[in-house]
């Protein structure tokens, strides 16, 4: 029988979701594969053209008259379109997508965009007299004047578009200084490098004797060949980015190139200016400010060798450098480097593979790593390097816990406990900063006896149940359901209720208490615009408020050296989430929020306040000790089978319509439970073929705009297991032609539920 191959050609320059079907000749039969670079005729005049094979079929979806054979596979050459295209492979084999999906997310589309207009800003009088003028400004308190002068004073020139989205100062204002004659602007068309600083780096810390032997071992082993995953677990401030620079200066002299991953919320300002005052022009971002015509511009420089560098969030990782020695990956805990849409990969699994295909390295950094890379480091697949102390000075702060069961007990019925408004007065009083950070992250209605800290959980899973529709209590794992309880079965006190609270009821609260306190509040609802959440940030890094209070965007990447109480509200916020991640992330947040406190020369405390003090999560993040928490959390995993430990698949179903959803549902229980039961046959007595398939059950949020949703889990220690279930599903579900609307996704190791 024939098989017919969609192929895309040039995946640079056309569109990448058109392909075209080509015959595939009985010689090539066996040897062609998704991924292979192949040449074809194409067009009226047959020109030969390089394409990659992005499926193969058994039946045409052309007219067969029409269709055209392949000439040749293409082998042995790997191009930098390979490499890509293999990448794409391994993304749809591993984490399950279409081709075109895969593809998609690898190489970013061409678009015709015009040569761009780039305007600079240069300071264009004398420092002497700039510096007459800021003081000026300073007295006359034209903020945005002294934040643009103070900049412009370090660094001559600046790109406007840096000015306007970091620095938040307007037009109206560089106007106003160019009719002054203080600053000039000049225009520049076509050179489309979206940064451009041209200070230069003044003296160079001397390394450490911590960071010369990382840098040293991982240079040292890079010539021997020696090609591995390094894991830096080393405390905010510990000199970790210093490590990052050095490395990278290493791999440019030995002809590679780097790429440093940093999640987009730690992306700062301050961050890309040391990397640019280092690297100067041979380094690039990619970030979401970016239009769609400068992140292929940047790849394109990349490719062309113009830049040695590349930062940015997850999609850096497919900068298509012809050399990659080493990628960085800073913040390795972060959820965000798990891609939300198919395909759902992990960018720290996905790093591994470039940096293999590369011949390169790959270093983790973190404060406090995931469970999955340090399970790795202790199991000697990575290596782990740590850096204990703060480079900076300043002493680690003071931390508190408070029972807020006790409070209760003692009358206290107000969000703050008496040790937090104690320490809140004094620091008013001081002129001191406090950050107020209420832990809400994936929060999802758990509940809880606000008299004994009782969490209802579900038996099966030790998650915790969600309160639904306000009747019942529901695993959102397995599907396990009680009616919601009156009174709590541990102490019966009638206080059981889901756990609410939001910022806007505690900025009224503090107004409340402390009306003269100048405060400034961050969340999705004060953060629509992508600019105010730098704008609140550094007005509260201007001192323009003594309290900020928010979610966990406050705790991440920012210094703020007048700060010295951070309070958490409610730790056990994310400590009940329906996830088996609650523990990890709510050390993780702890200890950043905990990090807040006392960067500068003044000494900090930090209130948590909780009503699980004993909690080991709480316990270890107020110790400050990862190891401690890591040990027991790790004992908790073991014991349920999830990940690290073993590995897990959420198969999510969706559908318009209810029953469809239902049905499809339990077809993929079915079809897994029988490939299960399949490998069975020549299982081993170990159990590493066992395989614990969970659900169906209803999504966290069973229907969001009249689609129904509903997941099954599945774990095992095999991660190949899993991958054939994943292609068994997809085949079945192609071949089942009634399902019209459902829809199945694949999540393996998920990091948050669905
Ligand atoms: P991390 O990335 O771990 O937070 P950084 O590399 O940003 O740490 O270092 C924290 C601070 O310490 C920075 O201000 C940096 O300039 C400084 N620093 C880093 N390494 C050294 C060093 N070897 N000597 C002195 N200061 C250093
Ligand atoms: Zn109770
Ligand atoms: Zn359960």
């Amino acid at each position: 029988m024939e098989k017919y191959a969609d192929i895309i050609i040039d995946i640079a320059h056309e569109k990448v979701d058109r392909p075209f079907q080509y015959r595939i000749p009985a010689s090539m039969e066996n040897e062609l594969k998704e991924g292979m670079c192949v040449k074809v005729p194409f067009g009226a005049g047959n020109k030969e053209r390089t394409g990659y094979c992005v499926a193969i079929k058994d039946k045409p979806e052309w007219d067969v008259e029409k269709i055209k054979d392949i000439t040749e596979i293409v082998e042995g050459h790997v191009s930098v379109e390979d490499k890509q295209m293999l990448i794409a492979a391994f993304l749809k084999r591993n984490y399950g997508s279409t081709m075109i999906q895969a593809i998609k997310t690898v190489i970013p589309a061409k678009k015709e965009v015009k040569a761009v207009e780039r305007r600079f800003v240069h300071l264009a009088v004398p420092e002497e007299e700039a510096r007459e003028a800021l003081l000026t400004f300073t007295h006359k308190k034209q903020v945005a004047k002294v934040r643009l002068l103070a900049e412009l004073l370090e660094t001559p020139t600046l790109p406007m578009n840096l000015i306007a989205g970091k620095l938040h100062v307007t037009g109206t204002t560089v106007k106003a200084l160019e009719k002054q004659g203080i600053v000039t602007v000049e225009v520049e068309s076509s050179l489309r490098n979206p940064v451009k600083i041209t200070k230069k780096e003044t003296g160079r810390n001397t390394l450490s004797t911590g960071q010369k032997e990382i840098v040293d071992t991982v240079l040292s082993e890079f010539d021997a060949g020696v090609r591995q995953t390094y894991l830096l677990h080393g405390i905010t401030g510990s000199g970790k980015t210093e490590v990052y620079m050095n490395l990278i200066e290493g791999m440019v002299a030995r002809g590679k190139q780097a790429i440093v991953l940093i999640p987009e919320i730690a992306l700062t300002y301050q961050t890309l200016l040391r990397f640019y005052t280092r690297f100067g022009d041979r380094v690039s971002v990619l970030n979401s400010t970016l239009s769609q015509g400068e992140k292929y511009d940047q790849c394109e420089r990349a490719k062309r060798g113009e830049i040695d560098v590349m930062i940015g969030p997850r999609s850096a990782l497919f900068t298509p450098f012809p050399n990659i020695g080493l990628i960085i990956m800073d913040e390795e805990q972060e959820s965000s480097y798990k891609s939300e849409n198919a395909p759902k990969y992990h960018a720290r699994e996905v790093a591994e593979e470039v940096a293999r295909l590369h011949g390169g390295s790959v270093l983790l950094g973190s404060a406090t790593p995931s469970m999955e890379a340090y399970y790795r480091a202790k199991h000697g697949e990575y290596k782990l390097f740590t850096l204990k102390e703060r480079l900076t000075g300043g002493s680690l702060p003071t931390v508190y816990t408070v029972d807020l069961r006790e409070e209760l007990k003692n009358g206290n019925r107000s969000i703050f406990s008496e040790k937090l408004k104690e320490l809140m007065t004094d620091r008013l009083q001081k002129k001191e900063q406090i950050m107020l950070f209420l832990n809400r992250r994936g929060y999802a209605g758990f509940v809880s006896c606000r008299s004994c800290g009782h969490v209802m959980k579900c038996p099966h899973c030790d998650v915790s149940l969600s309160e639904h529709r306000g009747s019942r209590l529901v695993c959102h794992y397995c599907g396990y359901s009680i009616p919601a309880v009156k009174r709590c079965p541990e102490c019966g006190s009638p206080y059981i209720s889901g756990f609410r609270a939001g910022t806007q009821q505690i900025e009224d609260k503090v107004k409340e208490m402390f009306p003269e306190a100048r405060v400034l509040r961050m969340d999705a609802d004060t953060t629509g615009k992508k600019e105010s959440y730098e704008e609140i940030l550094s007005a509260f890094a201007n001192r323009e408020a003594d309290i900020l209070i928010g979610t966990q965007m406050i705790v991440k990447g920012h210094d703020f050296s007048n700060v010295t109480l951070v309070g958490v509200l409610a730790a056990d916020m994310s400590l009940h989430v329906n996830d088996f991640h609650a523990a990890e992330r709510t050390f993780a947040l702890l200890t950043q929020a905990a990090g807040r406190a006392g960067r500068g020369k003044l000494p900090g405390n930090v209130v948590i306040q909780t009503y699980d003090p004993d909690h080991y999560a709480i316990r270890t993040a107020k110790e400050q000790d990862y190891e401690a928490f890591y040990d027991k959390e790790i004992e908790y995993r073991r014991l349920m089978n999830y990940p690290p430990v073993w590995n897990m698949l959420l198969v999510h179903v969706t559908s318009p319509d209810e029953s469809e959803c239902g049905s499809m549902a339990q077809q993929v229980y079915d079809i897994a439970s029988q490939m299960i039961s399949h490998t069975d046959e020549n299982q081993s007595p170990d159990d590493r073929h066992l395989i614990q398939l969970i659900g169906p059950a209803d999504a966290t949020i069973a229907k969001v705009n009249d689609i129904y949703r509903k997941v099954i889990y599945m774990k095992t220690s095999d991660y190949a297991a899993l991958i054939s279930i994943k292609d068994g599903i997809e085949q079945a579900v192609k071949a089942d032609t009634a399902m019209k609307h459902a829809n199945i996704s694949f999540d393996f190791n998920p990091m948050s539920g669905f």
